[in-house]
């Protein structure tokens, strides 16, 4: 078995776990893993001290055997681009540790995106794999003109940085409110026109090697950047009497920073602001889509404005947008208390 399923996702939020092999230093050194599949989308974690493993409980659990190709059909994400066709605002993001898998979800292993792009590698990400699936739906519907409008940015410390044109200086973008569109937007932030595939394509390459190269320049570490890739769906149909009918949809693919930061760098003073911002960022996000998952419980406020990355993705975790969490994990005992925490912070979220 690869995965298991408790429930197919029909909800605003819906929450799923994606654990990767044992790598080969963890092998080697005889780590083993503390990860157990029960079925039906939980996962038996172990507590240490003798202690009775934890069970956890998510709509889908995604196995270390389980492929690229498995997460595109499996996960729910393939119903976000159905919807974000229809003009919902949707995101797709991945939590977890540095090292956890959430790169390698969502755009693959390192070295994939080189000079030129594998063409079918089964080593794509989840991106990827949705752009083909978003263009055959496009296909689909021929009486539906769509225009598609693509960006892709960084958020590090707080700062907001456009990786189409990120400039030498890597200058920040303010965010601001739009009294007419009702929803944050980045100032000055580069779009592309993308009617086919590969434009969609060029975003991703485009995007990916400004990241890695800046924060090689910069001396910064990915780990501690969240980036927003988002595509705007807008589509036009004909109604009667010559009207048309416009719809306005989003997805965004959204790779947190690693959710270890607070804790291994308090002490580090220099980074403290820093570890701060991260932290906010991802104690806001928990805070929206735990007020999300439950629609029931009346949360008088939900702090979005305490965040850059909560503003942007405000739309689709507010109002009738949809979320899917792909929660990473390592199966290691080294990584044990991380991945406690993170199935906690994925548990929440459901
Ligand atoms: P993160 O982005 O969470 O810091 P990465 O995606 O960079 O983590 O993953 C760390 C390493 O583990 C990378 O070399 C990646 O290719 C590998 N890896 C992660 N998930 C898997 C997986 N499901 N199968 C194979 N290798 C994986
Ligand atoms: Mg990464």
């Amino acid at each position: 078995r690869i995965l298991s399923t408790f429930k197919e996702g029909e909800d605003n939020i819906n929450v799923v776990v994606r654990v990767r092999p044992l790598n080969n230093r963890e092998a080697r050194s005889g780590d083993e893993t503390v990860i157990q599949f029960p079925g039906n989308g939980q996962i038996l974690c172990e507590s240490g001290s003798g202690q009775k493993p934890r069970q956890f409980s998510y709509n889908v659990v995604f196995e270390p055997a389980a492929t690229q190709e498995d997460v595109l059909q499996f996960s729910g994400v393939k119903r976000l681009i159905e919807m974000s066709l229809e003009g919902f605002r949707c995101t797709a993001f991945c939590y977890g540790q540095t090292g956890s898998g959430k790169t390698h979800t969502l755009t693959g292993p390192p070295g994939l995106f080189g000079k030129k792009m594998a063409p079918y590698s089964d080593q794509h990400g989840l991106v990827f794999r949705s752009f083909l699936y978003l263009f055959q739906l496009i296909k689909e519907r021929p009486e539906k003109h769509f225009v598609l409008k693509a960006s892709y940015l960084e958020i590090y410390n707080e700062k907001v940085i456009d990786l189409l044109n990120p400039g030498s200086l890597r200058k920040p973008l303010a965010v601001r409110w739009s009294k007419k569109a009702r929803g944050f937007f980045v100032e000055n932030l580069f779009t592309v026109d993308c009617e086919e595939l590969d434009d969609l394509l060029a975003v991703l390459e485009e995007g990916m090697r400004n990241r890695s190269m800046g924060s090689h320049h910069m001396n910064e570490n990915s780990s501690r950047s969240h980036t927003i890739l988002s595509v705007h769906i807008t589509s036009e149909q004909p109604a009667e009497n010559g009207v048309f009918i416009s719809r306005s949809g989003k997805i965004n693919f959204v790779d947190l920073a690693g959710s270890e930061m607070t804790k291994k760098t308090r002490s580090e003073g220099k980074t403290l602001e820093e570890a701060n911002n991260i932290n906010k960022s991802l104690m806001v996000l928990g805070y929206c889509i735990a007020s999300l998952s439950d629609r029931k419980r009346k949360t008088n406020h939900i702090p979005y404005r305490d965040s850059k990355l909560t503003k942007l993705l405000a739309d689709s975790l507010a109002g009738n947008g949809v979320t899917l969490m792909i929660a990473c994990i390592s199966p290691a005992r080294f990584n044990l208390a991380e991945t406690v925490n993170t199935l906690r912070y994925a548990a929440r979220a459901k």
